[in-house]
């Protein structure tokens, strides 16, 4: 599979570029001030993308979504929970000082059980809840033509858990205690060695996190 992040000031959030190499299929996830960098990586591999997947609808996280949907002309997803701020973009923008356009409305919103393919690869949707009351994590398989020893799936958590840390719950709809236990019972139930990509910050693993992380020991 092949993986690209990008961030950019102020917020240095990762969008990220999820691609099959064999098919050219991908999704990108989290588009926001950094979307010019996505797009690029897209022409540069010849990616064709297939989604544009939230995490959640901070403001750092979908300030991209527009110029991602008007290049790419794709649906955009998220949870119906984390809704009314994706609506409330041009506030969240107020409460950072900064003029935010609104974006294109939502086109679908992942079910209990949400599944996504591109390419080979099928990304499953877990809600995550606490960062934001519509917080998820994209569980995507790992690579379906390797041989020998299994490759582990890799996770993408947004702002839900972070290499040394966890994501704040003092804004409109968080919740530490829901943050810690979406974290323990669903990012913490896969393999020890999954890579685990955040929405800031440097990838680590759920083994790694499980071990050191002193929000969760
Ligand atoms: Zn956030
Ligand atoms: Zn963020």
């Amino acid at each position: 599979m092949l993986i690209e992040s990008r961030a950019v000031a102020p917020f240095f959030k990762n969008g990220y570029i999820l691609g099959c190499e064999r098919t050219r299929e991908a999704v990108v996830i989290d588009p926001g001030d950094e979307v010019d960098a996505l797009l690029d990586v897209l022409k540069e591999h010849s990616l064709r993308a297939k989604y544009i997947l939230l995490t959640h609808a901070h403001l750092d996280h979908i300030t991209g979504v527009a110029a991602a949907k008007r290049a790419l002309d794709v649906p955009v997803w998220l949870h119906r929970d984390d809704d009314f701020l994706y609506e409330g973009v041009v506030q969240q923008g107020m409460m950072f000082g900064l003029r935010v356009e609104p974006q294109p409305k939502v086109d679908h919103f992942y079910d209990d059980a949400q599944t996504l393919d591109f390419g080979q690869y099928t990304v499953s949707v877990h809600h995550t809840p606490g960062h934001c009351p519509g917080g998820v994590c994209l569980a995507v398989n790992g690579d379906p033509e390797s041989n020998g020893p299994s490759v582990p799936g890799i996770l993408i958590v947004g702002d839900t858990l972070f290499a040394g840390s966890i994501g704040r719950t003092d804004l409109p709809g968080g919740d530490s205690a829901t943050l810690l236990k979406s974290i323990r019972d669903v990012l913490f139930r896969f393999p020890a060695d999954t890579p685990v990509y955040s929405g800031h910050g440097e990838a680590t693993t759920v083994g790694h996190e499980k071990r050191t992380n002193p929000f969760l020991r």
